[in-house]
């Protein structure tokens, strides 16, 4: 096991790694930026290493200042967290050819899933459902191109393979429309993804997103922990997470879960990793993976025990899995709001000083937040500060138990969308389940 690990990360996912190595009785190296100096986990970390200025860029972004910090601690492996680096797939290589353990998948793999015609091709030849679409990226026959849409059936949707964070996309609802919205597409793609590869699926008008949890060993074992609903989204952002998804049966959840195993075993992948889907009339269609722990990972490990940190680290070290599928149970239902430093109505960010912190608890409340009492929250960063998470027998309780949760959470001096998750939690579609991925725009609009 490693004796030393550097956590390349900041907030609240910084402090969740730091915990799992404390608990496994790992040494942890916290890197940080200027402006960090003051969170949570640099201060309980065993030592930290200021590499940079605020500027995500010129710190948590800048691999040869992480690499060389990780040379100076003497750590052993290195774990991304999410954002950030962790789905570079040039920082996994470098890490391993500096002789750390990158604790993720290969890059080979990141690379793969950061190309979204090559995992379609991946995911099709593993027998996972796919969208309907052009089997490959677009080329610059207008006529092909025109039947590949008139065989899909309008609306399509142009997307970007190399694209991510929602950008790179767009819907064409006729055939008058195609060929300027791929050109239009392609064009955006180079300038932003510096890749003008764009492929055609057909545009699903109002699916869920539902997503397979999955995690895989260095010796051919993989299993699934079951999905997460994640449809509440704002500007593609997830809002509020929840596991199991609503109206899913066992046997459906078992079956496209064993399609994401297989998947898995035959890319030789290891590591934790998210099967992204859109989820309509019953049936799933994969979009793309995402090679790394996720934000909404806790309403996974509530519902099935599992210590998703702490079973990545262990994989990392070559260690097998510690369970075998029929370990998994999904038991209860878990529920989780993003907590954001922002107004709640206009969702302008919110940094600032915290005069007062106090967080609610109870039976089946967790938080995992790296604000305390006199911290300030810094301009530079993505404005999550936490994720409030609630676990109950049924949804209906741990719906009861995020509501109180939720009026119970004091955080004074900067704004946060506290009062959107409570008007959520008393909306009576989200509370009847299933609601799809524009319910919370519309809701908003209206
Ligand atoms: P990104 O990597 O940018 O997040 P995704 O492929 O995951 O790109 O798609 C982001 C979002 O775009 C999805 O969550 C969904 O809301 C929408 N979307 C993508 N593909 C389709 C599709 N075929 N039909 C309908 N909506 C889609």
């Amino acid at each position: 096991m490693f004796d030393k690990i550097v956590i390349a990360n900041r907030g609240e996912i910084a402090l969740r790694i730091l915990r799992a190595c404390k608990q496994m009785g790992i040494k942890t190296v916290a890197l940080h930026s200027t402006a960090d100096r003051n969170l949570k986990h640099v201060r309980l970390a065993d030592e930290s290493i200021c590499i940079g200025p605020p500027s995500s860029t010129d710190s948590y972004l800048n691999i040869p200042a992480v690499i060389s910090a990780a040379e100076v601690s003497d750590a052993g492996a290195i774990h991304p967290g999410y954002g950030f680096l962790s789905e570079n797939a040039d920082f996994a290589e470098r890490v391993e050819q500096s002789g750390f353990i990158f604790i993720g998948p290969t890059a080979e793999n990141i690379r793969q899933m950061g190309d979204k015609v090559a995992a379609i091709r991946i995911m099709k030849a593993a027998g996972v459902p796919c969208v309907p679409g052009s089997d490959g990226p677009l080329d610059d026959d207008d006529q092909r191109n025109l039947t590949v849409a008139g065989k899909i059936g309008y609306p399509v949707i142009i997307k970007a393979a190399g694209g991510g964070g929602g950008r790179g996309m767009r819907v064409v609802r006729s055939e008058a429309a195609l060929l300027a919205a791929i050109s239009l597409t392609k064009a955006e793609a180079k300038a932003a993804f510096n890749n003008d590869m764009v492929y055609m699926e057909k545009f699903l008008e109002n699916p869920r997103h539902v997503e397979i949890q999955i995690m895989s060993d260095k010796h051919g074992h993989a299993i699934h922990l079951g999905e997460r609903d994640c449809s509440l989204q704002r500007r593609h952002q997830k809002v509020v997470e929840e596991a199991p998804a609503p109206g899913i049966s066992t046997e459906l959840r078992n079956k496209i879960g064993s399609r994401c195993v297989q998947a898995c075993i035959e890319m030789g992948y290891h590591g934790a990793g998210t099967f992204e889907f859109l989820y309509e009339d019953g049936e799933f269609y994969f979009i793309e993976m995402n090679t790394r722990v996720q934000v909404e990972h806790p309403v996974t490990e509530m519902v099935t025990g599992v210590d998703i940190i702490r079973e990545q680290i262990l994989i990392a070290a070559g260690h097998p899995l510690s369970y075998r599928q029929e370990d998994i149970v999904i038991r209860g239902h878990a529920l989780e709001c993003r907590i954001n430093a922002e107004d709640p109505r206009t969702f302008v960010p919110s940094p600032g000083p915290i005069k007062w912190y106090h967080p609610p608890g109870g039976l089946g409340i967790r938080v995992d937040s790296h604000l305390y009492t006199g911290y300030t929250v810094p301009p530079y960063y993505d404005s999550m500060v936490g994720k409030l998470i609630a676990y109950g027998d049924t949804r209906e309780s741990a719906m009861a138990r995020m509501r109180t949760a939720l009026d119970e959470f004091v955080i004074e001096g900067i704004k946060t969308n506290i009062p959107l998750h409570q008007d959520l939690f008393r909306d009576a579609a989200f509370l009847q389940g299933g609601v799809n991925i524009h319910y919370l725009e519309k809701k908003l609009s209206l």
